[in-house]
């Protein structure tokens, strides 16, 4: 029966208000393009959307799905575009941007000497560090990264200026055995250590950690007065371990034949929430070890490739249950903090080693580049997926460019065609960073003025 006019009217206004009563309301919902979210069962929606409230995830699916039944004041249009988790950095040393270019093409040995320490020892000052880091945050954020493990000098500055910028850190003062710019002894390490931890301790977006810097920078009774420290207030620790071969000729020479994993085995180091940085010169045996205490390992496949440290056995982790994140290093090895190249050599780097094509597809390598990661720095609860009840940590990458079309399958470009400055939008914790690339939290002439001023002085140290 045909229903008169304004009857028909009247119902479809009714079922209209009926749905927007159930409706439930939220902060935010992202909509209109496919949604990667690498959950358990690594769904795609296509078109898909995330509903937001606060900070939290409330719920991810298609689009018509979340449509039915969430309202949200504030929507963000992903047509075009791909929404995936936050990228995490687990390895790097932010303020080293101000370095970035420095020199290249040298041997780790003369590079570091020659250059880096030099001007480590003659520039790294709270200033350099609050400016070195701004001008991280601000690439990090501008290619899609919201989570960085980090390990420096005066961290504290680090931390304060990686929360003003909105980004998640999980950040640990570095203890060295040879006289820091912030601290004259391991010992004065330990203790400013210590006093960064519980400043952060309750800290919604910081992690603080414990960084030793490696087994070869600091004697056995350091190494577990740093573990010690860790396990005391229950934090990460975050450590460069068998990064190049003379380190391992080294440890032999120095510790009965034994490898830098073997040694650390030895004198009790290893314990839970610790990040290996590099794990490139590691045997079977090694495996074992790092397997048995549930060490992370973070792979940095640029910066191994541009010192020439070695090609770290990543499949070989992977098949022995170990988790492993990817990093980028600092930027003076690097030279930068895009996470997508990252990716894109962890994928490229292990085929041409193995010359077998199907290693590290690249479903792995976004793994390893967001729960991986996670997984690695003790986060997975809070980030690394798009999954109701997480931290509303997420990134618009876009699609539309030449590069990208056409798109059949939106893994693939991320890690093989997709770079930094597609990003569009990065959202942490519910907050947005960027839209649209304009950046929010950050003065970006301001960021890279300074970053530029602090290079001459840097210039003035090594007479460059
Ligand atoms: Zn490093």
């Amino acid at each position: 029966m045909r229903l008169p006019i304004t009857l028909a009217a009247a119902l479809a206004a009714i079922t209209t208000l009926t749905a927007q009563n159930t409706q439930k309301p939220v902060s935010l919902i992202v909509a209109g393009g496919a949604v990667v979210t690498v959950d358990g069962a690594r769904n795609v929606y296509n078109p898909g959307a995330v509903a937001i409230d606060g900070t939290t995830i409330i719920a991810v699916g298609p689009s018509a799905d979340i449509a039915a039944r969430f309202t949200a004041a504030e929507q963000i249009n992903t047509v075009g575009s791909v929404v995936i988790p936050g990228l995490i950095n687990t390895h790097g040393h932010a303020p080293m941007v101000i370095y970035r270019g420095l020199a290249d093409d040298l041997r780790l040995q003369e590079w570091l000497e020659k250059y880096i320490f030099p001007a480590e020892a003659k520039t790294v000052s709270r200033e350099m560090v609050r400016a070195g880091t701004r001008l991280a945050a601000l690439e990090m954020i501008q290619s899609g990264t919201t989570t960085y493990a980090d390990m420096y000098y005066f961290e504290e500055e680090i931390a304060r200026t990686t929360k003003a910028a909105g980004m998640r850190g999980v950040l640990g003062q570095t203890i060295i055995q040879f006289p820091a710019p912030d601290a004259k002894t391991p010992q004065e390490g330990l203790a400013r250590n210590e006093a960064f931890i519980k400043e952060f301790a309750q800290d919604d977006l910081i992690v603080p950690a414990v960084a030793p810097h490696s087994p070869y920078t600091l004697d056995a009774k350091d190494l577990l007065a740093s573990r010690a420290l860790a396990t005391r207030y229950g934090v990460p620790v975050l450590i460069h371990v068998a990064e190049t071969e003379t380190e391992l000729g080294t440890s032999k020479k120095a510790h009965s034949g034994m490898s830098p994993v073997a040694y650390l085995q030895a004198i009790g180091f290893w314990g839970p929430r610790t990040v290996v940085n590099h794990g490139v010169w590691v045997d079977a045996a090694d495996m074992q070890i790092l397997r048995s205490h549930q060490v992370a390992v973070s792979h940095n496949p640029e910066s191994n490739m541009k010192l020439a440290s070695g090609i770290a056995p990543v499949p070989g982790y992977l098949a022995a249950g170990i988790t492993v994140g990817l990093g980028t290093d600092g930027a003076a090895s690097n030279n930068d903090l895009d996470m997508f190249e990252a990716m894109r050599f962890a994928a490229l780097l292990h085929k041409v080693n193995t010359g077998d094509p199907r290693v590290m597809p690249a479903t792995a390598v976004l793994e390893m580049a967001t729960i991986g990661g996670a997984r690695a720095l003790g986060l997975e609860r809070q980030v690394g997926s798009l999954e109701a009840g997480k931290r509303a940590d997420l990134v618009v990458v876009s699609m539309a460019s030449a590069r990208q079309t056409p798109l059949y399958d939106p893994v693939s470009h991320l890690v093989y065609a997709t770079r930094g400055d597609d990003v569009r939008t990065v959202m942490v914790n519910g907050r947005v960073l960027m839209r649209d690339r304009k950046m929010l939290t950050l003065d970006e002439p301001a960021v890279l003025a300074a970053a530029r001023t602090m290079a001459d002085s840097v210039r003035a140290a090594v007479g460059k």
